[in-house]
């Protein structure tokens, strides 16, 4: 089973505190905006989501 990530552009401010936290790289930098580039490796642990404060990220069982 994996996880499907809804991530939502137009809230996300570029804090980067997503790419910090998640502990197997899935968000990287993109100019101002943060973007999920292994989503096959998301691990379903939601800290990206508790530590985004613009509720851009959604993860989701697939
Ligand atoms: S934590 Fe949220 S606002 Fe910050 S870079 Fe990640 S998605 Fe964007
Ligand atoms: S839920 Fe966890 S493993 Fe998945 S992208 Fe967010 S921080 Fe990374």
């Amino acid at each position: 089973m994996g996880y499907k990530i809804t991530f939502d552009a137009d809230k996300c401010v570029g804090c980067g505190q997503c790419v910090d936290i998640c502990p197997v790289s899935v968000w990287e930098m993109d100019g101002d905006k943060s973007n999920p580039v292994n989503e096959e490796e998301c691990l379903g642990c939601d800290s990206c989501t508790g530590v985004c404060e613009h509720d851009a990220i959604t993860i989701e069982e697939d």
